[in-house]
C-alpha cells in the first residue's frame, strides 16, 4: 500500500494581517452564515433594491455615473462586507450562489467547489471556514431563483475589481431597456 505523507510547513514569523480566515472571522462567518440561511428574503429584498436603482437610473445619469461612483461604492463596500465579506469583485454574482460570495473561496473559484471540501463541509485551505460552494448550495436551495447556481460564471475579470457592482448592473439594465424600446 502506498504511504502518503503531507509535509507541514514550519510556522513564519510573518503573519500577514487580514489575509487568514482564522482571526478574522468567527464573528464575520456568523453573519455571512446568517445571511445564507436568510437567502430567500435577501433575494426578495435584492430585487427591490434593484428596481429602485434603476428609477433612479435618469438621476444617477444627469449627475453621472463617474461622479455618484465613490460615494455609492463606499456604502456598497461596508453593508456588502459586512453582510458577505464581499470583496469588490465588481461582477456580483450573490443571487446566482445562494447568497455566498465565491470570492471568499481561497482559490476565488466561481463555478462550484475543489475537490478538497472536507468530511465536515468546511475549506480544505482554511479549515475553520465553512467552505462557500457547500454554502452556496445550502442557501440556493432557498432562492426562488436558486438554480441559478447551474449558471457558469465566467472568470474574474480584474480589471473592474474595487468597482460598484450596484452600478453596473444598474446602468446594464437602464441600457438594456432603452434598446428594447428602441426596437418597438
Ligand atoms: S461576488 Fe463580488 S461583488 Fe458580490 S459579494 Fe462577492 S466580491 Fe462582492
Amino acid at each position: 500500500m502506498v504511504e502518503l505523507k503531507i509535509h507541514k510547513k514550519p510556522p513564519t514569523a510573518y503573519v500577514p494581517s487580514g489575509v487568514s480566515a482564522i482571526g478574522r472571522q468567527k464573528r464575520r462567518y456568523a453573519i455571512r452564515l446568517w445571511s445564507i440561511r436568510h437567502s430567500r428574503m435577501l433575494e426578495w429584498f435584492y430585487g427591490k433594491f434593484a428596481d429602485v436603482f434603476l428609477l433612479l437610473h435618469p438621476l444617477w445619469n444627469k449627475i453621472g455615473y463617474s461622479r455618484v461612483e465613490a460615494p455609492i461604492k463606499f456604502v456598497e463596500k461596508r453593508v456588502k462586507g459586512l453582510m458577505f465579506d464581499c470583496r469588490m469583485c465588481g461582477q456580483c454574482v450573490l443571487s446566482s450562489t445562494g447568497m455566498s460570495c465565491p470570492m471568499n473561496c481561497p482559490k476565488q473559484l466561481r463555478n462550484g467547489p475543489c475537490g478538497g471540501v472536507r468530511a465536515n463541509g468546511n475549506c480544505e485551505v482554511e479549515p475553520d471556514m465553512p467552505c462557500v460552494w457547500v454554502k452556496a448550495w445550502e442557501g440556493s436551495r432557498n432562492m426562488v431563483h436558486g438554480d441559478k447556481i447551474m449558471t457558469v460564471q465566467k472568470p474574474v475579470d480584474q480589471s473592474i475589481r474595487e468597482t460598484s457592482a450596484w452600478l453596473r448592473v444598474t446602468a446594464q439594465a437602464a441600457a438594456a431597456s432603452e434598446a428594447a424600446k428602441k426596437e418597438v
